[in-house]
């Protein structure tokens, strides 16, 4: 099953149209796309009878975020072993865990704001939260999860790093920052959740585009069961609230010479079984 957000309307896709879920439901579910996670099973189990009738066709600009104001954004990094190598960062006993402040979720075809010349690109599994999980074990974690998108965890690097004592949010929670969508996938889609194929590009690859990103989630140091584990230990994760999983090896700011994101750049985040967003940017005011 897949959800989207329609111009702040929440949707099923079927068969690759639209059905509107307030109104297919007769008014049983909220239009609202940040609605679903409370009543997450009730759903699931009605989405499973809906047919494309009432589909209407859409285009990808049409979407905004799926999970548009979530309670809680948990951000890891240095969470897959090639990153932290580039990243300069020794493995730790805790995942590094910071926030994305929810001001920052944009959706899968957004144009952002640049505040600099350094901001660099993280492609990231985001996954969704579509149960109360408090002290989960590892075994029981994927039932706490709704479904999967793709988030690009968009990070202005002088303001992540700046001062003696760096704190990543800020830096990584620039207006626009937080790309997501286009839609989320339910975990029963997925034959292997835990070992996507995971990548971003400048332009498509197809028309001569360039890499810049491609692994694969298994290769995560802290895997998703691990996440929801650790993080509900400490904290109540409720639905509707995300997590950006961290980005494999290729950000820009580790690359000689450093790159980042420009005016003309259109960056490209695939996941497998997901899809793609594409964001573009707008130069710094002068
Ligand atoms: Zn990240």
């Amino acid at each position: 099953m897949k959800i989207a957000n329609r111009a702040g309307r929440l949707v099923l896709i079927v068969d690759d149209l639209a059905v509107d879920v307030e109104r297919e439901s007769g008014s049983t579910f909220s239009s609202d796309p940040q609605a679903v996670y409370e009543q997450w099973d009730h759903f699931v189990t009605w989405a499973a009878t809906v047919r494309d009738d009432n589909g209407e066709s859409f285009d990808l600009d049409e979407l905004d975020a799926p999970v548009p104001r979530p309670g809680q954004v948990f951000a890891i990094g240095v969470n897959y072993v090639e990153h932290a190598a580039e990243a300069g960062y020794p493995s730790d006993s805790m995942p590094v865990t910071f926030t994305k402040f929810p001001s920052c979720l944009t959706g899968p075809a957004a144009t952002v704001d640049l505040p600099s010349e350094f901001v660099d690109w993280e492609v990231e599994l985001v996954i969704a939260i579509g149960r109360r999980a408090v002290k989960v074990q590892r075994e029981d974690a994927w039932d706490h999860v709704a479904g999967l998108t793709i988030g690009q965890d968009l990070s202005e690097r002088h303001v992540q790093n700046e001062g003696n004592r760096p704190q990543f949010s800020l830096g990584k929670s620039f207006t626009g920052f937080g790309p997501t969508g286009p839609w989320l996938v339910s975990t029963d889609e997925f034959e292997h959740p835990d070992d996507l194929e995971i990548g971003c590009s400048l332009g498509t690859v197809s028309d001569g585009g360039e890499q810049l990103q491609l692994s694969r989630t298994s290769k995560m140091i802290y895997d998703i069961p691990e996440l929801i584990a650790r993080l509900s230990n400490i904290c109540t994760l409720s639905p509707g609230d995300i997590i950006f999983t961290g980005t494999p090896a290729g950000v820009g700011n580790a690359r000689t010479p450093k790159r980042f994101l420009g005016e003309s750049d259109v960056l490209v985040s695939t996941i497998e079984g997901i899809g793609s967003i594409t964001t573009r940017f707008r130069a710094p005011a002068a």
